[in-house]
This record gives structure tokens, sequence and C-alpha cells, in this order.
């Protein structure tokens, strides 16, 4: 028997629908490459996608067609984001911090139609659209002034859009149909395309706005540092208008000055970010002596989250970091290290720990360990296996079929990270499977010696990789970077690690470096890092 509900596709048009008929005044402020700030409304968004809906129509676009945007987090990109999806073009995010030969790869495997890309990116187009035939149209983001100057014709996207009307008939397909294209940043063979729905997408930004999850509100003012490129932009281009928070897109520059600056400026109160953003922050903080007057919480996930980061912005600033973990694939959240009651009653120093962990798993997920043979492993805190996830919000499949059956019998997706659950539930990565240390059969965790690492008061940041060894397999080394007028020697980093981590986890070797590579997504780039460890010998 049916229950007697209406049954109301879950398309993300009636988000912004939603945003503009109840939050219609809340802002949206956008800040350019050139730091000028501009401040619209959720309503005035939902007119923008509107006009973008109908531009798009007159291209010809239909629903399934893929739209391509390469810029980075500003209003007009949320207007493009929203106007793609209410009509059931597919939007595809392109990541401008990629090669060019990745890019092309992408853009192609995709079959995009149409590019909106930010001016900054002109040289890049310029080089990419050779390379891929299907592109029939270029936008910037700007206007008529800001017209980047470029071999091909392009149109400013103001222009674009400007004699555009604001109706046009959203939605109306079902829940399952594509919403937007993300392409994994491919540190394993070629970049993957993972799909999302309109139901996906819907689900997700319910499932993060619990309080226990990002817990969004309309009193927040929210500073989306995630580029929307990445990850789905952690799904809060569709949770912050959901709930009408107001919405801060920075932009370009991510330096430590540039986010302070908007943070303080625009009353920020809470803000999203890989542990690099932040690290940058609070360096730009400590040097010139800032507060924050606004900000209360941020979510730090992408990579793990070292524990001085945890507690400067804990003692120092008062701002409580959350950590989150998830992937391209798991729309992205997937778990956050929020306490339960249990933890929440334990000693401060005890609840760190549980903090440091990824965390436990949001409703609507499945999750289990399993070994090589696809056995489940035990919650027990300490038996490392391969991480698997299920659900309404994680992929099934990639675009084209690539990497072919993804799942597994029972339906779950295999993260590729390794990781223990303990007895709370909390969910811990030890390391992504390609990057773990197999030394004498046993699993060294790359990870947990970074984050102690990045403890020393000398180090900005660190990474550990594994280096061929006759006897043992593979024996770790540790790469660290010092901050600026800091030094300390291989002994100092090896007796500070001493008693902190396992006798046999001991890196052999400590290389000073003046940058540890990062990727396009500002994680530590381990691929770089082999590569230009090559010919290197252990002592
Ligand atoms: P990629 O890094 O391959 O481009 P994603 O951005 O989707 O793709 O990254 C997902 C991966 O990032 C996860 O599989 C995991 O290895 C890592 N990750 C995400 N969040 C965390 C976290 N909080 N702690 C440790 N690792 C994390």
């Amino acid at each position: 028997m049916d229950g007697l509900m209406q049954n109301v596709p879950l398309t993300v048009d009636r988000i912004i629908d939603h945003a503009a008929a109840w939050h219609g005044a809340r802002d949206v402020v956008s800040r350019d490459a050139e730091g000028r700030v501009s401040r619209s409304t959720y309503a005035d968004i939902h007119a923008d996608a509107k006009r973008v809906s109908n531009a798009l129509a007159a291209a010809g676009m239909k629903a399934g067609d893929r739209v391509a945007t390469m810029g980075w987090n500003s209003a007009r990109h949320l207007a493009a984001w929203y106007g793609a999806a209410g009509m059931g073009v597919v939007l595809h995010t392109l990541n401008p911090r990629l090669f060019l030969e990745q890019i092309a790869y992408i853009a192609n495997h995709a079959g995009d139609r149409l590019l909106i890309a930010d001016p900054a990116t002109a040289d890049l187009v310029e080089q990419l659209l050779p390379q891929v035939p299907s592109i029939e149209t270029v936008i910037f983001f700007c206007d008529r002034g800001s017209l980047p100057a470029t071999s091909f014709d392009a149109i400013a996207f103001d222009d674009w859009i400007a004699d555009q009307p604001t109706d046009h008939d959203w939605g109306g397909f079902d829940e399952n149909s594509a919403c937007g294209l993300c392409y994994t940043s491919g540190t394993t063979g070629n970049p993957k395309g993972v799909l999302y729905s309109h139901r996906s997408n819907y689900i997700h930004a319910l499932m993060t706005l619990q309080r226990d999850a990002l817990g969004l509100s309309a009193r927040d003012t929210v500073l989306l540092v995630v580029p929307m490129y990445h990850a789905n932009a952690w799904g809060v281009v569709y949770s912050a208008p959901a709930v009408g928070a107001k919405l801060v897109l920075p932009g370009q520059r991510l330096d430590g000055e540039s986010i302070y600056n908007l943070i303080e400026e625009e009353g920020v109160t809470y803000s999203a970010a890989v542990p690099t953003v932040w690290q940058m922050l609070l360096t730009y903080m400590q040097e010139n002596g800032k507060r924050f007057t606004t900000l209360e919480r941020v979510t730090i996930g992408g990579a793990a989250c070292p524990e001085s980061l945890v507690r400067t912005f804990r003692d120092d600033y008062g701002v409580d970091v959350i950590q989150g973990w998830g992937m391209t694939e798991t729309s992205p959240l997937g778990t956050v290290a929020v306490p339960n009651a249990a933890v929440a009653a334990m000693p401060a120093d005890a609840q760190m720990g549980y903090k440091l962990k990824q965390g436990r798993l949001l409703c609507g997920l499945e999750m289990k360990l399993v070994d090589d043979d696809g056995q489940r492993l035990p919650h027990d805190g300490k038996t490392p296996g391969r991480l698997m996830i299920k659900g309404p919000t994680i992929a099934r499949g990639y675009y084209g079929g690539d990497g072919g059956d993804v799942l597994d019998a029972e339906g779950f997706f295999d993260t590729g990270d390794v990781s223990t659950i303990d007895a709370q539930g909390y969910m811990q990565i030890t390391d992504r499977a390609k990057d773990v240390i197999k030394s004498g059969g046993e699993w060294i965790s790359s990870i947990e010696i970074e984050n102690i690492a990045m403890g020393h008061d000398a180090v900005a940041n660190a990474a550990v990789v594994g280096i061929a060894h006759p006897k043992w397999d593979e024996r770790p080394i540790l790469l660290c970077q010092l901050k600026d007028g800091a030094s300390a020697s291989a002994d100092d980093l090896k007796s500070y690690l001493d008693g902190k981590i396992a006798r046999w986890w001991m890196p052999d070797d400590v290389l000073f470096v003046d940058s540890i590579p990062l990727g396009s997504t500002g994680k530590i780039d381990k691929k770089a890092i082999r590569a230009g460890l090559e010919g290197y010998k252990l002592p």
C-alpha cells in the first residue's frame, strides 16, 4: 500500500525557489579577483538564474547537455549553477588549477558544449579551445568592460543574460536526473566523472544541515572557501540558500590576509575549507596580531586535520573546529567528528582524540571495513581495513562507465581509504590505500606521523612517504617544510616524535624541503613527492 503523501520530486531548483521566496532579501556577497565586492540577494540570484536558463535555451541547450564552468566562487557562478540545474542541463565544474592536458581530457570526456569561465582564466581557455572541439560558445563571468582580449569570440556573462526574461519553467523532470558533474582530480590514472543527481544533491543538503553535521542556520554568515569546482562545494551551494544563510563568495584570493579581511568585514560566523587554507589564515593572524570578532566555527575536511590547528583555533581564537570526511564520490560529506553524548562527557583532553578522528556517519549512509578479500573487519578502533560506504548520496558508477562496476556485492562503494572504526562509531582514516606504508607486513599510517610532526613549533608542513626497503618492503621518511626563520634538525624532529608513535614507525630519514608540493585542491601531492624522490636512497 502506498503512503498518501505528495510525491514532489526533489530537484534543486526548489532550493533556490525557496531561498528567493522566503529569504529573498538575504545577502549574497561576492568578491572578484581585483578585490571588488559586489552585493546581491537570493532574490537576485534567482532572477539571474532564470535569465541563465533562458540564455542556455537560446543557445540550444537541452536537458542532459553539459555546460562547463571554470571559475572561482562568485555570485555569477552561483546563478549559472542554478540556471543550468533548473532546466535539467548538467553543470560541469572544471578546476582551473589542473594542468591544461587534464582539463582538455575532462572537457572532452564530458562533451561540454558551452564554457563559462573566469576572465582570469582567459589564457588557459585560449589554449584549451583548439583541444576541445565540442565547445561552441565561451562566456566570461564578467561585465563587458572586464572582458579579456581573446583571439576567439567571447561574450560577457552580464551581456549574455541582460535581455533575458526572469521567468522560465523549471523542474518537471525526474528527481534522479543528472544535475552536476565533477571529476575526481585523478591522483591515480585519468580523472573520473561523478554525476550527481538532483535527488542526491537535495538529500545531501538536508543531511548536512543537521546540527551535528554542518549545522547551518538562517542566522549564519557562511564564507564558502571550498571552491565550487571541488567536490560539489561540500554541498554548501545548496545548504546555505536552503536555510537562508548569508553567503560570502571569496573569488580567487584565498591567502590569509584576504580571507581574514572578508571574515571581519562581512561578519562571517561559519566557514569550510581544507586544512592548508586555515593554516595560511592562522599564520597571517599570528604574524599580525589579529583577532576574530564573529567567527564561531569552521569545518575542516578534504585532508586530515592536525591537532595543532584545532588547538590554536580553540585556545587562541575561541573557534570550534569540526572535522568532516568525504570525497567527490560521496557528494561529499560522509562523516563528521562531533561529540556524541559519551564523548561530550569526557574530559577535554580525551575529547580531543575524537575531534581528530574523521567522525561519525550521517543518517542515511552505511559504512563497513573490509580486508583484501572483502570480508568484514571488526569496529574495534584498532583493525584497519578498506572503508566501504553506501547510500543515496554515494556514486554507483562513473560517467561514461569508467572504472567499470564500482560496487561490491552488497552495493558498497570502495572509498580507497584505509581506516579504523571504534566502539563509539568514530571512523579514523589511517591512509589512502595507495599511500599506506607497508613495513614488515604491517601498515604504518603516514597521516598520523604527519599530524604529529606538524605539532612541532618549527614545522609549517610535513609529509611522510614510503621508500622501498630490501628487508622491510617499505620504510617511512619524513619531509618537513620549516616555518620562515625557524630552525630544527633531523634529530630534533625524531626526538619530538619519540614516544608519540610506535618505535617501528620512526621515519628512517628526515628531509628538509623549501615547500611541500600541494595538488590542485590544496592537498599534499604525494605523487609529486614520490616523483621528486626518484633516485633517493635511504641512509
Ligand atoms: P581527490 O583528492 O582524489 O581529488 P577528493 O577531493 O574527493 O578527491 O578527496 C577525497 C579523499 O580525501 C578521501 O578519500 C580521503 O582520502 C581524503 N580526505 C577527505 N577528508 C579527509 C579527512 N578529514 N581526513 C583525512 N583524509 C580526508
